[in-house]
């Protein structure tokens, strides 16, 4: 069976893929550089699930497969939960390194450093039938940023219980706590069911 990842983060679309690496699935996973998207949808919903139901349900419009799509971003209890799903223009059109100073610039020397990433996932059929999970994981926001690994805010992400930002972990340790890992457990049974049901 195929089905493609909605993504034009090829990083993050590869991080997809090896998180089903574990399940049995059989499926053939594309991107979209096979189908030459170009175009992305608009991400302007109020929820991590609307968001992720759009862009799954742009990549069937354009490529006729099943998609899968996730959308995701950090909520920092101190900043009232920004940056949210606004996550990936949250200041701009910055780098990632730029968006993580400003953020720890923001926070300043607030107390309460707790913060979480949150994971939406969708899959969507060609007919229209779709299925959603979602997954998250709590941590800390440090005083600077740690590591080289990852992308986004992973270097200033910390999870206490290991003593290491997202950034310094290496790939195959981020799948084993990120929240995407986490939505994608709960995605993987309904994944081989909602394909074989269509
Ligand atoms: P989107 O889900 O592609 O819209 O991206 C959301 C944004 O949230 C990304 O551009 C990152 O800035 C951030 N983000 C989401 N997941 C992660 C992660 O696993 N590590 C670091 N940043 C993330």
């Amino acid at each position: 069976m195929k089905v493609v990842i909605a993504s034009h983060n090829a990083h993050k679309a590869e991080e997809i893929c090896r998180l089903f690496d574990g399940f049995s699935l059989n499926i053939a996973w594309y991107n979209y550089a096979t189908f030459e998207v170009e175009v992305e949808p608009i991400e302007n919903a109020q929820t991590f699930a609307e968001n992720a139901l759009s862009k799954a349900r742009f990549a069937v419009e354009h490529t006729g497969l099943p998609a899968l799509a996730d959308d995701s971003g950090l909520e920092v209890a101190a900043l009232g939960g920004e940056p949210g799903v606004h996550s990936h223009r949250w200041a701009g059109d910055t780098s990632d390194a730029e968006r993580n100073q400003l953020l720890l610039k923001r926070l300043g020397t607030a107390e309460d450093r707790s913060a979480r990433f949150v994971c939406a996932m969708a899959l969507v059929l060609p007919a229209g039938h779709y299925a959603l999970t979602s997954g998250e994981i709590h941590g800390l926001i440090t005083s600077e940023p740690r590591g080289g690994h990852g992308f986004g805010y992973d270097p200033i992400f910390l999870i206490p219980s290991l003593g290491a930002t997202f950034g310094e972990l290496s790939p195959t340790e981020k799948n084993a706590w990120s929240h995407r890992a986490r939505a994608a457990q709960h995605m993987a049974p309904l994944l081989k069911g909602l394909l074989s049901y269509a």
